[in-house]
């Protein structure tokens, strides 16, 4: 391990030389005065007066070179479809785009609500707000009216942009009715939704004076050129909203120049990804992996990047493959849980195709079992690499770095901190490290790396208070999940050590859920908490007390059911409605999740010296075993 080891050292010990080196890999039009501001710890300011632009790295760098080259492919076994696009053409749609977007009032700073499918406008849309220096903010498509309502507020856009609608296994799934829904229900609405019309919704109202045809609006800027608005490096990119503790969900904004040198450099120290060769994440762009390494990451290198609208059985469990061995994939990004769903279909999908020009496949967003970690790396005959981040930290904060030294893998293992992290395991309690095989939390010594959140959009205060707050008297941020490292240096990671939970791949707060599932007028109060799932990870099981002592239990669980879907989205739904009369809190008030929990997974509850009422955990058994 003697390079990654010194890498790793350097990145920490020698961190302004080390960082200054890895900055290269980026275009900047105004070179950066300091490597990094730490004079407000634990704000971390990276390559300080330095100007950029995310869109002139992922696109105009490019032109000379490989103009002609494909930067963009799209296929979208949905609608069956595919469209391509060169580095000269993904230019002029994206130079386009920010003009349209002009004309309709935005300009640098102002925020764009990205409410899209995986279609590539909504990456025209991005790289165009990237362009002009407007911050954009997508949101994931699952998500529902509410939710995107309250992102509306918190963002204040002076635009949306939509479409009418996406698809999913072959049904229409509505994002322009949902979009009026939550404009209906937002305090602070844009003026104007741009609207991409599929031809999928034909009952879509159009609202007049608000809403604007994409279609039509482009007619009047072809072949238009926007420049390029040069950003100081520490000015914020984007705004990506992720669940916490609280139901309010938090915006982790993102700067220019340390995002983009991140990306730069992971591309080549961890993806090994070349400028020429094809990159396939199957993520979705209203994740931070869509974010990362779908539009900004690849194109930053050179890449081809693929866009896939579709889910990985259909038209049979062979897509994926059959795209690699079609675009000649090097680098391929997924989740465990998509291994998992493809475990369960013929393996010979597996070997039907040339998988040759795969290097590695990554896998990120949650736990990746053994089990599943063993099964995919026999049946590709490719190393798969475990990599472990979050929203916030945007690119990975433990992997392997096979562009560094190719380390071997352990099963189940995202290996080690990546470099420009400072990753301790701290003792809950006593805030000290741990020694080998003990179990803690995940904590990183600030200052965060480049290419981590800045802050939360609008509230300093929250960014501190949420992330360094965890351990008395010490300013480290905490990732909130619990890890272990083994004797070899190898780190495992354990689960949430709050009330999150991980629904294939997708983060989401217990709290949150809990206010749906309340939102029903039935409803007296709840208790949500995630149980183990064989398919997506995890799954959210709610414990509810109803207001009335009579009512049917399948009607008012499939209610409950719908008003989840109302508030959060279908992604939220959980599992399965228990009704109790009490739920079992503390004395002092507190409800006993982990104990909840613990008998949904069939496991011991834990210390109960605290319980007021022992006959609600008996309920909750009850309800579990009938
Ligand atoms: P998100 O911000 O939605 O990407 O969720 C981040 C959370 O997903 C982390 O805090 C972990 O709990 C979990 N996670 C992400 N990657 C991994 C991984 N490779 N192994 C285990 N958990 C992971």
């Amino acid at each position: 391990m003697g390079s990654y080891r010194e890498f790793h050292r350097r990145s920490i010990a020698e961190r302004d030389s080390f960082w200054a080196e890895e900055a290269k890999l980026v275009y900047w039009h105004k070179p950066f005065g300091k490597v990094l501001d730490y004079s407000q710890p634990p704000f971390a300011k990276w390559f300080v007066g330095g100007e950029t632009n995310l869109c002139y790295n992922a696109l105009d760098r490019h032109l000379a070179a490989r103009g002609k080259q494909k930067a963009l492919v799209w296929i979208s076994t949905e609608v069956d479809q595919t469209r391509s696009f060169t580095y000269e053409e993904l230019f002029s749609e994206v130079n386009r785009t920010a003009a349209m977007m002009q004309s309709l009032g935005v300009g640098r700073g102002d925020r764009v609500i990205i409410y899209m499918p995986m279609i590539p406008e909504a990456a025209f849309a991005m790289l165009a707000c990237a362009r002009i220096g407007a911050i954009h903010s997508v949101v994931f498509g699952g998500f529902a009216a509410a939710s995107l309502a309250a992102r509306i507020d918190d963002a204040r856009p002076a635009l949306m942009i939509t479409a009418d609608g996406g698809s999913r296994m072959g049904k229409v799934v509505t994002y322009k009715s949902l979009v009026d829904e939550a404009l209906k229900l937002a305090k602070h609405p844009p003026k104007k939704v741009l609207l991409f019309k599929r031809g999928l919704d034909p009952a879509m109202r159009i609202v007049e004076g608000r809403d604007v045809d994409w279609n039509s609006l482009e007619k009047n800027f072809s072949g238009k050129s926007v420049p390029c608005a040069w950003l100081e490096s520490s000015e914020p990119s984007y705004i990506l909203y992720t669940s916490g503790t609280t139901g309010h969900p938090k915006g982790v904004q993102r700067d220019v120049g340390g995002y983009a040198v991140a990306l730069a450099s992971s591309m080549r120290r961890i993806f090994c990804g070349e400028a020429g060769e094809s990159m396939f994440t199957t993520s979705d762009i209203g994740w931070v992996v869509g974010h990362s390494y779908i539009i900004y990451a690849p194109l930053i290198a050179g890449m081809t990047t693929i866009m896939y609208e579709g889910v990985p059985i259909r038209p049979d469990a062979g897509i994926w493959w059959k795209i690699v061995q079609d675009y000649k994939v090097a680098v391929m990004f997924s989740a465990p849980t998509a291994v998992r769903v493809l475990k369960k279909h013929d393996p010979a999908f597996l070997k039907k195709y040339d998988l040759s020009s795969l290097k590695h496949l990554f896998l990120a967003g949650e736990p990746l079992d053994e089990p599943t970690h063993v099964w995919i790396t026999e049946a590709l005959g490719r190393p798969v690499i475990d990599h472990y981040w979050q929203t916030e930290t945007g690119w990975p904060l433990l992997s392997a770095h096979p562009g560094v030294e190719k380390t071997p893998l352990k099963m189940g293992s995202p290996s080690f901190p990546v470099y420009g992290y400072d990753v301790r395991l701290l003792h809950e309690v006593t805030g000290k490290p741990v020694a080998d095989g003990e179990k803690a939390v995940v904590t990183i010594t600030p200052p965060l790396p480049p290419g981590c959140m800045t802050t939360v959009w609008g509230d300093d205060a929250r960014f501190v208070k949420t992330y360094f707050n965890d351990f008395k008297g010490q300013l480290v941020y905490s990732t909130f999940d619990w890890g272990i490292r083994d004797k070899d240096g190898y780190y495992f990671i354990l689960g949430r050590t709050d009330d999150v939970i991980n629904v294939a791949g997708h983060r989401l707060g217990t709290r949150e859920i809990e206010e749906a599932v309340s939102m029903h007028p039935d409803i007296a109060e709840c208790a949500v908490v995630g149980v183990a799932d064989e398919l997506k990870g995890q799954m959210p099981l709610a414990f509810a007390v109803s207001k009335s002592n009579s009512f049917e239990k399948k009607k008012l669980e499939r209610e409950i059911m719908e008003t989840v879907d109302r508030q959060l989205g279908a992604i939220a739904r959980p599992k399965a409605v228990h009704f109790v009369t009490l739920l079992p809190k503390t004395r002092s008030g507190k409800t006993l999740r982990r104990s909840i929990q613990a008998l949904a997974e069939g496991r011991d509850p834990g210390d109960l010296t605290t319980i007021e009422d022992p006959n609600a955990l008996e309920q909750i058994k009850q309800a579990l075993h009938p």
